[in-house]
């Protein structure tokens, strides 16, 4: 039987260190962080992760502003307001909300961020801080993933981590952030031959595929520690399901996340994480 690891519990203890930093940060520089998030269109996934995010802004006690704007706007008019905050000195980090609408260049949003209050870590030049190893803001979700397996002290120098998914938000950069910590890692995808041969090398597994179910025992090796980054809804229930079929692969794992209640939770947790460092940094530039 595998331990599993509870991010909603580890993100809960994460926000009440951070309620009292934001408290002796107000006290300090007479201002708390704040976070502006821009949701375009009605996309009810994308306006449930807002509004998760504006909760836990609200729960740590730092400010959070969001700008909902219809599926119409223009490109000039995104790339506007994101001038506008990138000049307001109230405004510590920035999030675009994405996917945007396809007449928009997502690229080009993002790029124009203040690569200082680009919380999500997603401007170029912070993947390529991440990719030099220079000082920079770490993407949410693969930071979280670190901090999970470093809450259980799992060893990661030395192991075989495989990462199935290289997508730029997950996949790559937590590969990276591993690569850092002097783990062999190995990126699957899906042109992988033979791909249940390559997971089952994994001391470490990390699966970031969006498919429900995805991960069976016949591909993980026994005691093999297992992350499970997917958010899917269960073809047959439509049920929140991760990528790995968690009641079959958790009794060969060593230690496991489940969805809901994994990585999820430890996302957003950094999102605040990073607004509250992004708040630090500008006070001390
Ligand atoms: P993505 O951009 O769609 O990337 C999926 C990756 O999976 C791609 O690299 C793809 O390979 C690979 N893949 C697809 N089918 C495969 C197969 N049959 N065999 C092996 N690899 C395969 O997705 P993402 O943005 O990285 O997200 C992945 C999952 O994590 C989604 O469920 C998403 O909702 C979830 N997610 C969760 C959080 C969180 O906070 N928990 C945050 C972000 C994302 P190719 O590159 O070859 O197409």
């Amino acid at each position: 039987m595998a331990i599993v690891i509870s991010g909603k519990k580890l993100s809960q203890q994460k926000r009440d260190y951070m309620k009292n930093e934001v408290i002796e940060l107000e006290k300090k520089y007479g201002k708390k962080p704040n976070l502006a998030v821009i949701l375009v269109g009605d996309d009810p996934a994308s306006a449930s992760y807002v509004k998760g995010k504006e909760q836990a802004c609200i729960e740590i006690g730092i400010g959070n502003i969001t700008l909902r704007k219809p599926a119409t706007i223009s490109e000039a008019e995104l790339l506007k307001m994101i001038d506008d905050l990138n000049a307001d000195d109230t405004v510590d980090g920035i999030l675009v909300q994405l996917p945007l609408p396809k007449h928009i260049n997502s690229s080009k949003v993002i790029n124009r961020i203040n690569p200082s209050k680009d919380v999500d870590g997603f401007h170029p030049q912070n993947v390529a801080s991440l990719y030099l190893k220079e000082d920079g803001i770490i993407p949410c979700t693969p930071k979280g993933i670190v901090e999970v397996l470093d809450s259980k002290n799992i060893q990661i120098e030395g192991k075989r981590v495989v990462v199935i998914g290289r997508s730029n938000i997950v996949g790559q950069p937590v590969a990276k952030l591993l690569l850092d910590r002097n783990a062999t890692v190995t990126i699957a995808h899906s042109k992988t031959a033979d791909l249940a041969s390559v997971t089952k090398e994994a001391d470490i597994l990390i699966a970031a595929v969006g498919k429900p179910l995805f991960v069976k025992e016949n591909m993980v090796k026994d005691g093999a520690v297992v992350i499970d980054v997917g958010v899917n809804r269960n073809n047959e229930t439509g049920k929140l399901c991760g990528d790995v079929d968690f009641d079959n692969v958790e009794p060969k794992a060593s230690y496991i996340t489940k969805v809901p209640g994994g990585i999820g939770p430890m996302t957003i947790t950094c999102l605040l994480e990073n607004t509250i460092e992004c708040f630090i940094k500008h006070r001390k530039d």
